[in-house]
């Protein structure tokens, strides 16, 4: 599994582009004896092992794709590719999956059918919902679908599960603030947009403090402010971009409907057009209980009742597996990948996956199909 692993960190690909990486699942799952489908959501990769008579099946899932980052870990196994990198650590959860195929493959004691799902496109593009939108439970019927991501901060090989919510929701928005340039010394001759888009930035804040229940969690951030460009001319036109996340969809539905108003509002207020553009991006990550049950009493089984977290505190981070929950019942367990330090953090430059957990991540998988089709 740790040559799997280093080898697919040397060869990271941004979302949808994960052609190597979808070839190297296939042939390594192919000489497993699984059966193999590629092209579900471009490089999407499913590979099925049958025993014995049951109708019941399940799905297990890892995410292939690595980030648009220039690494500096300075490794003997780093990115070979310029500008791309496994910062997220979906090289090790593809080696987990696949050290589970082939343990399942030689020696699985089950009845019925196990699903390996190796998603593309995790990261911004949503390819956990291409893969569902293309059939994948249809081609794939799955009674449950299982989903494992290593979490820095967590001490290595401990488990972190949590029924109900664990990662939120996330929505992003557009706002063009027009109003009329001029020059900087003669304001009232323009109408300044820059002023009334400082105030919208402000007065966002006041959506989760004023309009959510203090006892919700929601986020709205201003991300990227562009507009002008020099010391002595009012622009026509400053443009806000952000995001917003939250777990309950009608908290979603407040914050949205906040953006619109207060941007409304404010362009009232200072004689400028606001236009705002809002789209849906990832629901909620919502686990169910039962499953989460399972989740939890196999992880007890690998790792020691001290090694489970069954409180895992939900993250307002966003998660595309959201879209699997959504159609099927399951549950996204986190693995520990040890201390946060020296930039041991998800989405950083000289992050590094922990082999060391890749048995626990394999028996894991294999225990849980045992368990759910046992
Ligand atoms: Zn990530
Ligand atoms: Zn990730």
């Amino acid at each position: 599994m740790t040559a799997w692993r280093r080898d697919l960190h040397a060869h990271p690909e941004i979302a949808f582009h994960e052609r190597r990486t979808s070839e190297f699942l296939a042939r390594t799952l192919a000489g497993f004896g699984v059966a193999v489908s590629s092209g579900l959501a471009g490089t999407g990769v499913v590979g099925t092992l049958r025993r014995g008579t049951s109708r019941r099946s399940v799905a297990l899932r890892a995410d292939m794709d690595g980030l648009p980052l220039q690494e500096t870990t300075g490794l003997p196994y780093g990115s070979q590719s310029p500008g791309a990198m496994h910062a997220c650590g979906h090289d090790g959860h593809m080696a987990m999956l696949l050290g589970a195929a082939r343990h399942l493959a030689e020696a699985g004691r089950f009845d019925g059918t196990v699903h390996f799902v190796f998603q593309p496109a995790e990261e911004n593009e949503g390819g956990g919902r291409v893969m569902v939108e293309e059939g994948l439970f249809d081609r794939f019927p799955a009674d449950a679908v299982f989903g494992l991501h290593n979490w820095p901060g967590l001490p290595a090989g401990r488990f972190g599960v949590r029924p109900g919510p664990v990662m939120a929701a996330f929505d992003v928005f557009d706002v063009a603030v027009r109003g009329r340039g001029g020059h900087g010394a003669m304001p009232h001759l323009a109408v300044d947009p820059v002023v009334a888009a400082a105030e919208m930035i402000s007065a966002f804040q006041t959506i989760v403090s004023r309009n959510v229940s203090p006892v919700e969690a929601a986020v709205v951030s201003v991300t990227q402010v562009q507009g002008g460009e020099t010391w002595n001319v009012i622009p026509e036109e400053v443009r806000l971009r952000g995001s917003t996340r939250y777990f309950l969809p009608e908290v979603g539905r407040v914050v949205e409907e906040g953006v619109r108003r207060v941007a409304a509002g404010v362009a009232s207020a200072f004689g400028v057009r606001a236009e705002v553009d809002s789209r849906r991006r990832y629901p909620a990550t919502v686990n169910a209980p039962a499953e989460t049950a399972i989740a939890a009493r196999v992880a007890a089984e690998v790792a020691g009742p001290e090694g489970v977290t069954a409180d895992l505190p939900p993250s307002l981070a966003s998660e595309d597996f959201a879209f699997m929950l959504q159609a099927r019942p399951g549950c996204y367990a986190c693995l520990g990948n040890g201390p946060a330090e020296e930039g041991r953090v998800l989405h950083c430059p000289r992050y590094d996956f922990n082999d060391e957990i890749l048995p626990v991540g394999a028996a894991y998988w294999v225990h849980l199909t045992e368990t759910v089709l046992g």
